[in-house]
């Protein structure tokens, strides 16, 4: 079971649907790139991501994915120039002595995060598969087994600017039979209120409304908007205020009835201990994009110790962090509800042999060995 051969694919998929919506407007044409003002994020016109391939001497194959919304190519360079060499080799069943090795490698550099991390993950999921497929298990089996085989999922995003406009997709996902949708806003207190209360109007009392505010506010602010979402039965309130002010973070938990989440930017169990310890909020999404398999499962027994549910954050990742996070999701006790994103959707199976389903408020566990999907490795190559 040594590896063999380890290979990255920055993916670029042009004209893909734009995350959260349409672009601004004004921003230079050239680049692949822009900033969304109101956010602060950049965010790229393609969906990018960075898939790697990691092969035994026996032939055996593994598929691991890194979240990489900007610049795959820096995450694959790592792998390439970093982490090759410390993989060719080893035992691919040595997963966690891996990880260990590769975050260690960097440590005492001050690599904590980032894409340094980014990039061990899609090591780290890609061992998995491996594993998996090596003994013809899926992955939550060989995680401890599956206290679930469908995983509740809300939507993530209404991408429309009117009133009407949000109304109608989100009645439609309602027919769907969709129980749970989730608004990202951050426009200002009493816009967000607005919206909120508009949709909930429209939804009906039982259908479950969650708030992203993209770290938007100030303390006072997040406790002045939280207060009136209270009033609407929102579900949660995520990422209220800065994502580096623990402290004041758990205020705003301290002083609201309803749920805060955080968690979406933190790649390791060091980063959620603190945020822990201080019970920051009340929920936790790590993205197993950022986190890896490996490091998902610890922060999520970790919170279970807590007593804190986890909600996994899912953005633009494709098909393989999506199976990867479905497969954590289902071994943890303490599973809250899932992201789901349906622009991506498309894509994801666009380069899968068989597609991920989500349907009725509901994705299903991929049942085949290791992550139970496989890469369609010539229509991946024609995209690259
Ligand atoms: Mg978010």
């Amino acid at each position: 079971m040594n590896i063999k051969s380890v290979e990255v694919f920055p993916l670029k998929v042009k004209n893909g649907p734009v995350y959260l919506g349409s672009s601004p407007a004004g921003m230079s044409s050239e680049s692949d790139y822009y900033i969304r003002p109101e956010y602060r994020s950049i965010y790229s016109r393609n969906l990018e991501t960075l898939l790697v391939k990691i092969t035994t001497e026996s032939g055996i194959y593994g598929w691991g994915e890194a979240l990489a919304p900007v610049g795959p190519e820096i995450t694959g360079a790592i792998i390439e120039r970093l982490f090759t060499s410390l993989l060719i080799g080893r035992d691919a069943r040595d997963i966690d002595v891996i990880w260990s090795c590769l975050y260690d490698s960097m440590r005492e550099r001050g690599y904590f995060t980032g894409f340094m991390v980014d990039a061990i993950t899609a090591v780290d999921v890609a061992l998995w598969d491996l594993l998996g497929k090596s003994v013809g298990l899926p992955i939550y089996q060989l995680l401890g087994g599956a206290y679930r085989r469908k995983i509740p999922a809300y939507v993530s995003g209404i991408p429309k600017t009117t009133r009407e406009e949000r109304i109608e997709l989100a009645l439609e996902w309602k027919a769907k039979g969709f129980t749970a949708i989730k608004l990202h806003l951050g426009f200002g207190v009493h816009e967000d209120a607005e919206i909120a209360a508009y949709m909930r109007e429209a939804l009906g009392p039982r259908f479950r409304l969650m708030i992203d505010a993209h770290w938007q506010y100030s303390v006072s602010e997040a406790i002045q908007l939280g207060r009136k979402l209270e009033k609407l039965d929102i579900d949660f309130l995520e990422a209220p205020t800065a994502p580096e002010d623990v402290e004041g973070t758990a205020e705003v938990s301290r002083a609201l009835d309803m749920a805060v989440a955080i968690g979406e930017a933190k790649r390791t169990r060091y980063q959620f201990k603190d945020r822990l310890l201080k019970r920051a909020a009340d929920i936790y999404q790590p993205d197993i994009g950022r986190t890896g398999i490996t490091e998902a499962k610890k922060i999520a027994n970790m919170a279970e110790a807590f007593n804190i549910p986890i909600a996994p954050h899912l953005s633009v990742g494709q098909g393989i962090c999506i199976a990867a996070t479905l497969h954590l999701s289902a071994a943890i006790p303490n599973l809250y509800i899932l992201e789901y994103q349906p622009t991506v959707m498309s894509t994801a199976n666009s380069l899968l042999i068989h597609p991920i389903v989500c349907e009725q408020g509901h994705y299903m566990l991929p049942e085949g060995p290791g992550l139970g999907v496989d890469i369609d490795e010539k229509q991946l190559r024609a995209l690259i």
